[in-house]
């Protein structure tokens, strides 16, 4: 059966970069009628961060992609406890010391007494011959371990109280033969290995004892994860050997790239999509929520950032995602970000969203800016006036706030160009005139104006840009005589009345 599990340390705000490895491991998941499991990797306890883990659950129901199994939290809906819990490392650390000590026993892991200053002294002393000190074949027998030690000094060391970390003793001169579904075989030499260390001093397991550990107790049959995380793989197939256990299979996915330049994309690319899903408490004031991402745009452009259809295919809901996505068609190359196609992502969306939906999102809008009066269905009529020339709800209030109050200054350029000598007493005119106007719907408004400034003899261009000046307060807006009917012939009058005043 297939299960995945997607891996996160809770030391802050979960990126975008985070968010895709999780989409690619549910769509996997659901491809595969498998399981899709969140597991906190908490072990390292200095990094860690109040509120992230509930901050990775949120952003993961906000866009819509819920786990199968995962810890269970009082706050988050829908998490079922699965049964090969527990789901944070933290709660697990009991577990994995047993794991280190049998690797010992197998002579495939050592202790470790070099002491931090020791090592930092071998570091400099390489660094100053202009080499790189790594814990390996090449040294560890000078080194203050137990491979030159009889087991009872080691038990002497260890009952003394000694400290000791656990490294994974890396066997010389082989040649490894790692497989990854996207990056297809990968050769490493052993002798370019360093010895990791497995279980620290301060009694936890480090990320790669416990991550390997987990992933064979609950049963992942598929790793997906980030490409950083490639460097890894040589210990982690070298550690399911060693405790002969059957390894999952691997599949890195592609680093997501800044929009131009070098690089990956990274938190100080904030506007051009660096930025997390949403800020809490840490510094970020934006996230893709607050800028108004639809969740279904985010997990459509999510799953184009390194993975394609083969097909021209651009706009997927989640449900075909899920029919079309596979490991295979996952790029081997960098997925660069591009800011301009994440817009236009929403933009699609915001073409799909029905009116109803919409007006209740600018509501909360109109809120912020202290209109609270105004029907759902006025404020739906206007959002289908306006949503044609939105990317984001936000861009709402710009598009369309003369719906909601009346303008108290007109565009000062505008005023230049449009208004002429006569215009005062054209608008004068056009005001009586539409105060009779019995139907005010926008194509009779339409219908009769336009009679009347060929009976009056009049040019569209004397009418109609003034009109829509005092009406809006700039050039901006759809057709004229949807607004007016939208406002009403009240309103419409005032604020021709009050421009002329
Ligand atoms: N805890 C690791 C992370 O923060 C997990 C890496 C993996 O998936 O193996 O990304």
């Amino acid at each position: 059966k297939v299960r995945v599990r997607f891996a996160p340390s809770p030391t802050g705000p979960l990126h975008i970069g985070g968010v895709r490895t999780a989409l690619f491991n549910y769509l996997f998941a659901k491809k595969h009628k498998g399981d899709f499991i969140l597991r906190i990797e908490d072990t390292d306890q200095n990094r860690f961060v109040e509120g992230a883990e509930q901050y990775i659950v949120d952003s993961l129901n906000w866009c819509g992609i819920p786990f199968d199994e995962g810890p269970s939290s009082p706050t988050a809906k829908g998490n079922t406890l699965g049964k090969y819990g527990p789901y944070r490392q933290s709660e697990r650390k009991h577990l994995y010391k047993k794991f280190a000590l049998d690797l010992i026993e197998k002579g495939k892991a050592y202790y470790a007494f070099d002491t931090a200053k020791k090592l930092d002294f071998h570091r400099n002393d390489h660094e100053k011959k202009g080499k790189t000190f790594i814990y390996n074949w090449h040294n560890r027998l000078k080194l203050d371990n137990s491979l030159s030690m009889t087991p009872e000094e080691v038990q002497r060391r260890i009952d003394a109280g000694e400290e000791y970390v656990i490294r994974f003793l890396t066997p010389p001169d082989e040649k490894l033969h790692l497989k990854d579904i996207i990056r297809g075989d990968i050769e490493i030499d052993t002798n370019t290995l360093d010895d990791k260390v497995l279980f620290k001093s301060d009694g936890m397991p480090t990320y790669h004892l416990a991550n390997i550990v987990d992933d064979h107790l609950m049963e992942i049959s598929h790793v997906i994860r980030g490409e950083e995380w490639l460097p890894s793989l040589a210990l982690h197939q070298q550690l399911y050997d060693a405790f002969g256990w059957q390894a999952p299979q691997f599949a890195h996915l592609p680093l997501i790239m800044k929009p131009v330049g070098k690089g990956k994309l990274s938190k100080r690319d904030g506007e051009k999509g660096g930025f997390p899903v949403f800020p809490l408490s840490w510094n970020e004031s934006v996230g893709y929520r607050e800028a108004g991402y639809f969740p279904e745009a985010v997990v459509n452009f999510l799953a184009l950032l390194g993975w394609n259809p083969g097909t021209e295919q651009e706009l997927f809901t989640l449900e075909e995602l899920v029919d079309s996505f596979s490991l295979e068609r996952v790029n081997k190359s960098g997925a660069r970000f591009d800011p301009d196609k994440t817009r236009w992502y929403n933009q699609q969306y915001m073409h799909q969203k029905d009116d109803a939906t919409l007006a209740e999102a600018f509501q909360l809008h109109l809120k912020e800016k202290g209109i609270t009066s105004t029907s759902n269905d006025y404020v739906q009529k206007v959002v289908s006036l306006i949503k044609d020339r939105a990317t984001f709800v936000s861009d709402f209030w710009e598009l369309g706030d003369y719906f909601f109050v009346a303008p108290t200054k007109y565009q000062e350029k505008a005023v230049k160009k449009q208004w002429k000598d006569d215009t005062q007493e054209i608008m004068q005119n056009l005001a009586s005139f539409i105060d009779g106007i019995a139907d005010f719907s926008s194509e009779n408004v339409e219908l009769e104006v336009k009679k009347w400034i060929s009976e009056k003899e009049l040019s569209f261009g004397k009418v109609m840009p003034p009109l829509r000046l005092v009406l809006v307060g700039d050039m901006k807006g759809p057709h004229i005589f949807d607004i007016m009917a939208l406002i009403g012939k009240e309103e419409s009058l005032e604020r021709i009345n009050k421009a002329i005043s």
